[in-house]
């Protein structure tokens, strides 16, 4: 399957989980301008395959809001690497998100029923096992790419050697095995079965 197949097929994983849960959204309290799962930003991991979109999206962005991003994203993965959390690169100062329609999915699995005030979104526990079973189809999906945090997945990325690994379909993580590790960084192929 080749990169095009595979981004439609993500797509695809997309719209089934939000048709899967679309009855139990319904109870959701979030409104617009609500960005606490977006500022305390610990857990939005993505795999190397949403990264691609994510980076082709920016790339149409013009140069001062591509380097505003990029420093952001240091600032996300310099925090995260002291266990701290933080604001997205991604969230505007009015609290929207600038890729909200290519966002990846760990953002789309959030919601919550009652209002968070600061704590943790809660979700139906139908939603979170429809959410794994996704996260497992696309770690398949990019089968031999990572999965970690935005940040450190957008840094790996932003190596042009280890983007054309990826994108060559030959990704070799003896390259980047120190940073895997030290940074949590799951390779798709040896996600459970
Ligand atoms: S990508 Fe968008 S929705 Fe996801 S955490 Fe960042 S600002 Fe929020």
């Amino acid at each position: 399957m080749d990169l095009e197949e595979k981004k439609n097929k993500l797509r695809e994983l997309y719209d089934r989980y939000e048709e899967a849960v679309a009855g139990l959204k319904k109870a959701a309290t979030c409104v617009v301008g609500c960005a606490d799962c977006c500022i305390g930003v610990g857990d939005i991991d993505i795999t190397t395959l949403e990264g691609v979109v994510i980076r082709e999206r920016v790339a149409t962005f013009d140069r001062p809001l591509q380097a505003e991003i990029k420093a952001g994203l240091a600032q996300n993965k310099a925090e995260r690497e002291q266990g701290k959390l933080s604001r997205c690169a991604f969230l505007k100062g009015d609290k929207t998100c600038m890729i909200y329609d290519i966002r990846p999915f760990s953002c789309r699995q959030l919601y919550s029923v009652k209002r968070c005030n600061g704590a943790p979104p809660t979700i139906h526990r139908q939603a979170v096992h429809q959410a794994r079973q996704t996260v497992d189809k696309m770690q398949r999906l990019d089968f031999g790419g990572y999965s970690g945090h935005i940040s450190y997945i957008l840094y790996l990325l932003d190596k042009e050697h280890f983007r054309r690994l990826y994108l060559h379909g030959r990704p070799d993580p003896r390259k980047i095995v120190d940073f895997g590790r030290s940074h949590g960084i799951v390779i798709n192929r040896f996600v459970s079965g």
